[in-house]
């Protein structure tokens, strides 16, 4: 195992997902902690992809975890891991406790499990209606632990299960849970290999974080249920514990697990919706962590802080307003050039994308960026961003919608009929300038400016709402803006 220079054992840390679906925000989360923890202690953050399933994994799975923890900025060391690639791994560790007696052959068929299964049942059922207790053993206890291996059938394959306590009990010195106490007696001698040498989910988990040197298992609550079973396992092979931290789930605000109802659920979904790493990675440190009242943690701030023992035990609610408030902080804070990268990388996963990618190209990339400063302030996700920059994109002649249609009566045509006067004369075409002949106008002709923004803006937009109307009409450029302009005085004319 590595250490430190100072001789303290150095931290490793896994995210450990099965590519079965997509990925959820759930994993994303214990991404986050995992990679917090590992920066806050300088250590190691591996990713074992278990696909270990071969049924129900699937490589665009593996593709979105990748894509998923690429985008969120959550990057690993080294190669991902497959856990199905190391099942010979599992085969030799399995036969080896086998070969030392920690384990045994055994040739329970399907149908003597579903009797003793049955047994079970029907001995609880009756119990449960007398009042008492369930005797006999209730879980499976499979004869072969004590059986001659002499006995064994002929041509029968046998699973390999552990030779497990009966007595005492598992403790998980859990560091969010605290400590659980599991009696061994409920525990069965799980199977490690099956009978046709696959290895148990279980097993392999503890072979792969042994082999892989983790130091810290931090993972959902969900899998708190397993632990008992797992640190059996590392009893068993002599190996050390790792530290183990099961995460609360996250739940909609109505308190059940998080779900495709509760609006989103997946990574990609909410990479879809046009939120920013950044902002997701505020969002969900706070859920199930916090410092103090802090609401807007930096990354940099969150290393410096984070320590999993700080970890709440209750699930987190998730509050989709809070993180799109969060999410406009987060798009007034990042800078122009940023915001546009983002806002390039957001287009392929959003709904239009590829039609909005082709104009913003035809238009000019260079004017979204120009028209930044004056979009950016309100808006609280790239849709809302990209919907701010729609004077941009509109193409001549300019049809006002039905509000602006209205408004744009003869009054409205002539006075701005006068202000294009005015603008044609202005060569400097920028914002202030504009601004400024617009003014004089006004003053000349007894206006408010107001009144003089308002047609203006329907000329240029299309619409009685548009961003800072000095910044439309630099950010369009002068030859544009005016033919829109012409356009409307014209054409109502
Ligand atoms: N593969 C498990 C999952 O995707 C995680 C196992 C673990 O972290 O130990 O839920």
């Amino acid at each position: 195992m590595s250490t430190t220079p100072s001789g303290t054992q150095k931290v490793v840390t896994r995210l450990a997902p099965s590519p079965t679906g997509m990925m959820h925000i759930g994993t994303a989360r214990a991404a986050l902690f995992n990679w917090l923890f590992t920066k806050h202690t300088g250590g190691t953050f591996l990713l074992r992809i278990e696909d270990t399933d071969r049924e129900r994994s699937k490589p665009e799975y593996v593709d979105g975890i990748l894509d998923g923890l690429r985008w969120l900025g959550l990057d690993w060391d080294g190669e991902p891991i497959f856990q199905f690639a190391r099942a010979d791994r599992h085969r030799e560790v399995g036969r080896q406790l086998l070969a030392d007696g920690k384990a045994y052959n055994c040739y329970l068929t399907p149908a003597e499990l579903d009797a003793m299964r049955e047994k079970m049942t029907a001995e609880r059922d009756i119990a449960k209606k007398e009042g008492r207790p369930p005797e006999g053993p209730q879980v499976i206890e499979s004869p072969w632990r004590d059986r001659d291996p002499e006995d064994a059938p002929t041509g029968v394959k046998p699973s390999i299960r552990l030779k497990t306590r009966r007595d005492g009990e598992t403790v998980t010195e859990d560091q969010i849970q605290g400590r659980v106490v599991v009696p061994n007696k409920d525990l069965d001698d799980m199977i490690i290999l099956r009978s046709d040498g696959a290895p148990t989910y279980n097993f392999a988990v503890v072979v792969d974080d042994h082999d892989m040197a983790v130091t810290h298992v931090i993972r959902g609550v969900d899998h708190l249920t397993n632990t008992a079973r797992q640190i059996q396992v590392y009893q068993a092979l002599g190996w050390p514990l790792p530290v183990f931290a099961h995460m609360p789930l996250v739940h909609g605000a109505d308190g059940a697990k998080l779900s495709k109802r509760h609006g989103a659920q997946g990574v990609a979904e909410f990479r879809a919706m046009g939120y920013l790493p950044a902002a997701l990675r505020n969002y969900l440190v706070r859920l199930g962590w916090s410092h103090g009242d802090d609401e807007i943690i930096s990354t940099e701030k969150a290393i410096a802080w984070f320590d999993i023992k700080d970890v709440n035990k209750s699930p987190g609610r998730f509050d989709f307003k809070k993180l799109a408030d969060l999410n406009g902080h987060y798009i007034r804070g990042t800078s122009d050039a940023d915001l546009l990268a983002a806002v390039k990388g957001f287009l392929p996963y959003a709904a239009n994308g590829e039609a909005l990618a082709a104009r913003f190209a035809e238009v000019g990339w260079e004017k979204l960026a120009a028209a930044m400063p004056s979009i950016k302030d309100r808006a609280k996700t790239l849709p809302e961003l990209i919907e701010k920059a729609d004077f941009l994109l509109i193409k001549r002649p300019i049809k006002p919608d039905e509000k602006a249609a209205k408004l744009f009566d003869a009054d409205a045509k002539a006075t701005l009929a006068a202000v294009l006067a005015r603008l044609e004369a202005v060569s400097d075409w920028q914002a202030p300038t504009l601004e400024a002949a617009v003014r004089a106008h006004g003053e000349a002709v007894g206006a408010k400016l107001g009144d003089l923004a308002a047609p203006l803006r329907i000329a240029l937009s299309g619409k009685t709402v548009a961003p800072p109307i000095f910044d439309v009409l630099a950010v369009l450029g002068r030859e544009e803006a005016l033919a829109r302009i012409r356009d409307s005085v014209g054409s109502t004319a």
